[in-house]
């Protein structure tokens, strides 16, 4: 049985590939972009070439198979992008695709259970049997883990933490309006800094940009608030604010063992993982209880979480009986 899989994870503008072990660790790495995968009809015989040479070899028995992670709908059943904005895919049966080319086992599933996977076996999931994941970034993702299985939901769409209602209407990227990534989210946080420069305000972030509102970053607006501007830790604390209740809703439904909270704008201790830590953990306890609180810790696995936990569900999914 071999020990070691082929990871690839598949974003709206990087793709990466991984050899991954059984334990989570990654063996080698390689990343591109990933506009050549744009066209559909050709993506999985591009996807295949770079795969071949990446490990060198069009031979795959010496690997467990392919765990491939999407950003978008995903349906894991048929192993399909049902959509992909960025890449404009629609309905492309990649698992099947693959399979075909390589003959080798083939998973997919979209990149947050595919991060939580990571979680749950090799980061700070391990030895958790319920957690909800939470990962913001530019965008905002989250899965739920119960019983040390992913809560899919019907089309796979559970643990849609980001597109939790979170007022307002701001026009989100799913479609909807008032999601929480339109609060949270790295883009929005960003749309809505150069905003508030183009109306004069946020002197500080303005300054770090150099005046100019387009090159204002969500790290432009942490810096910033690190000064005490007061549009960047308005901004900040919205974000703050909307995943704490955001966050406190779903563990009051589910009630896990702990939350997960990672990506590059959930890790930032001061405004944002710290307070909503806080938060959660106090509003999380039954007063005049002695029931544990539910813990706030900050994911393990960094943006490596997709590529491990997808590396790692080829082993995970295999039927119990062929496992040795
Ligand atoms: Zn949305």
């Amino acid at each position: 049985m071999p020990q070691t899989s082929i990871a690839v994870e598949i974003g709206g503008s990087v793709l990466r590939l991984g050899i991954v072990d059984s334990l989570g660790a990654i063996l080698r790495s390689h990343r591109e972009d990933s506009s050549h995968l744009c066209d559909q009809a050709t993506a999985s015989k591009l996807l295949y070439a770079d795969i071949v040479e990446f490990i060198g070899s069009e031979s795959f028995s010496e690997f467990a198979g392919i765990g491939i992670s999407m950003a978008g709908l995903v349906d894991n059943e048929a192993r399909s992008m049902v959509s992909a904005s960025n890449l404009g895919w629609r309905d492309l049966h990649m698992g099947d695709e693959m399979e075909a080319r390589t003959g080798a086992r083939v998973t997919v599933d979209k990149d947050t259970n595919m991060s939580a996977l990571g979680e749950l076996q090799a980061g700070a999931g391990k030895g958790l049997d319920s957690f909800i994941y939470a990962s913001l970034g530019t965008g905002v993702g989250g899965a739920v883990v119960y019983g040390g299985k992913l809560i899919r939901g019907i089309g796979n769409r559970g643990g849609e933490f980001g597109h939790l209602y979170a007022g307002g209407d701001a026009q989100c990227g799913c479609g909807l309006r008032g999601c929480l990534e339109t609060v949270a989210g790295g883009a929005h946080i960003t749309r809505r800094a150069r905003e508030e420069a183009m109306r004069g305000q946020g002197a500080e972030m303005l300054r770090l940009a150099n005046g100019d509102p387009e090159a204002i970053t969500p790290v432009t607006v942490v810096q910033a608030a690190k000064q005490d501007d007061e549009v960047s830790l308005g901004l900040l604390s919205d974000a703050e604010l909307a995943v704490g209740v955001g966050l406190l809703n779903a563990v009051r439904m589910i009630y896990p063992q702990a939350v997960i909270l990672g990506g590059s704008i959930g890790s930032v201790r001061k405004f944002i993982f710290e307070p909503v830590k806080e938060y959660v953990e106090r509003m999380s306890v039954l007063p005049g209880t002695n029931l544990p609180s539910v813990k706030v810790l900050p994911a393990a696995l960094g943006d490596t979480a997709a590529l491990i936990g997808a590396g790692l569900s080829v082993f995970r999914d295999l039927p119990t009986e062929i496992i040795p």
